[in-house]
């Protein structure tokens, strides 16, 4: 019996669609993949558009995992930028890095924007987001980040704010300078994903949920086990992200889960989401472990903050995160918190998206670190196209350097908690 949603504002707003039944046959298709987040549904709308026979097969329901939990913030990074400008250089030398990193920074929120409006789907999509200095000594950065969009000749959406410009957008004293960016997004993720299941399904994509795989069988037609049934196809996507077990002899010590929390408050009053979002965009800060929060449709302040990189989970998230509320908005001393849950990321050691093979006809694609929206709809449609013959972006991904940490699951997720703790208090002396 597959697990409900955890007790989300998600779960508790989604719309409702389709329903999606276990797989009880023996298939044969094209492409299997494995998970319904969005790397799973959106390749299954990417192959699908292809005209490709799919089916796509979900342990418990669609968008169950970190794509159903996140906070919806769709932004111009990829996590590990850097990392992979100095990756990729090896393969296509140092400029054309820089060129193909920063296009498929933006590509993200060309996919998500086109998608919804091509199949209509309803998922509270709006533009507009503040990436806000936590202190004066961050404010280079984002200096450095805005010279760089107005080189490229994004300025148009782009503004570096500060003072009376900054308080505009957003009503707290804690930050000195801010990026404005109106070509980043943000969204009802959950509804996202269930719309573009259901658009898949309508290409003619086969969707089952309460299906969890057991394993895959390599050969030239691999097959895909479950408890009640089974898939053969030409190609197998694995897209089970910081939930799956399946390929541990290849993919061990390659990602860790780690544990993020959010919350959502009681509705705000029109006045109290004007005073604090005026113009109803999405904020994160500049700090290596950071808050992150934006105005739901009915005007919740959905608000995350920290991560527990141990993979642990907290026993009272609402109490986790509230002083990081009223720090930020003390105009919202006590509010009320109606929502608090929690969910898993993949996170890979040197941020750089994990896309590869387990055999020839067998693919991954894992490992966002907390940057997954615009970066898994990226990634599905570099799977889409190598799955059906241009390996040119994948064997781009697929040729950088991945750090292993030569030890279990949890020995991992303890080193990996370590060297985050060295980072968090490095943030208190840059
Ligand atoms: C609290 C939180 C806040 C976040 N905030 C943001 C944000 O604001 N912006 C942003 O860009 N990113 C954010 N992220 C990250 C983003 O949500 C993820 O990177 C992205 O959703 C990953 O999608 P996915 O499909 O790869 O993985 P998931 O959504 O985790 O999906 C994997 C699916 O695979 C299924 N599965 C696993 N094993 C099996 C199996 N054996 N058989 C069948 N199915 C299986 C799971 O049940 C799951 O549904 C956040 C994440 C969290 C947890």
């Amino acid at each position: 019996m597959a697990q409900d949603y955890p007790r989300s504002y998600y779960a508790a707003t989604r719309n409702t669609g389709p329903s999606f039944p276990r797989l009880e046959a023996d298939l044969d298709v094209d492409v299997v993949i494995i998970g319904g987040g969005f790397t799973g549904v959106a390749s299954a709308v990417e192959l699908s558009e292809r005209g490709l026979r799919v089916a796509l097969l979900e342990a418990e329901r669609i968008g169950w995992g970190a794509t159903g939990r996140n906070g919806g913030q769709i932004t111009g990074s990829l996590s590990g930028d850097a990392a992979m400008v100095k990756q990729f250089s090896r393969k296509l030398g140092r400029a054309a890095a820089e060129d193909f990193v920063w296009n498929l920074r933006w590509r993200g929120q060309e996919i998500i924007k086109g998608r919804v409006e091509k199949y209509g789907i309803a998922c509270d999509l709006k533009h507009g987001h503040l990436h806000a200095a936590y202190k004066p000594s961050h404010v280079a950065e984002l200096e450095a980040t805005y010279k760089d969009i107005l080189a490229h000749g994004m300025g148009g959406d782009v503004e570096l704010v500060r003072g009376t410009a900054l308080r505009d957008l957003v009503g707290t004293d804690v930050y000195c300078a801010g990026l404005h960016n109106r070509r980043n997004m943000h969204v009802h993720s959950l509804n996202l994903c269930l719309g573009e299941a259901e658009a898949a399904q309508r290409l003619g994509a086969q969707i089952f949920t309460d299906t969890k795989v057991l394993r895959i069988e390599d050969g030239p037609r691999p097959k895909v086990v479950t408890a009640h049934g089974s898939v053969r196809a030409a190609q197998v996507l694995l897209a089970g992200n910081g939930y799956h077990r399946l390929g541990q002899r290849k993919l061990g010590g390659l990602i860790f889960p780690a544990t993020l929390g959010i919350v959502a408050t009681a509705p705000l009053s029109e006045a109290q989401a004007k005073e604090i979002l005026p113009t109803d965009i999405a904020v994160y800060d500049t700090r290596f472990v950071l808050d992150y929060y934006r105005l739901t449709a009915d005007r919740r302040l959905l608000f995350g903050s920290g991560t527990n990189y141990t993979g642990g989970e907290s026993k009272d998230i609402a109490a986790q995160i509230r002083p990081a509320i009223e720090k930020t908005f003390p105009q919202l001393k006590g509010i009320g918190i109606d929502y608090a849950w929690q969910g898993q990321d993949g996170i890979t050691i040197n941020r750089i998206p994990q896309l590869g093979r387990l055999a020839s006809n067998v693919f991954y694609a894992q490992g966002y670190s907390g940057h997954g929206i615009a970066t898994s709809h990226i990634v599905a449609e570099v799977m889409a196209k190598a799955m059906t013959g241009d390996t040119r972006d994948f064997d781009v991904f697929s040729s950088a350097w991945q750090w292993r940490l030569p030890v279990g699951r949890f020995l991992g997720n303890q080193m990996l908690a370590l060297g985050m703790w060295y980072y968090q208090k490095l943030d208190a002396f840059r």
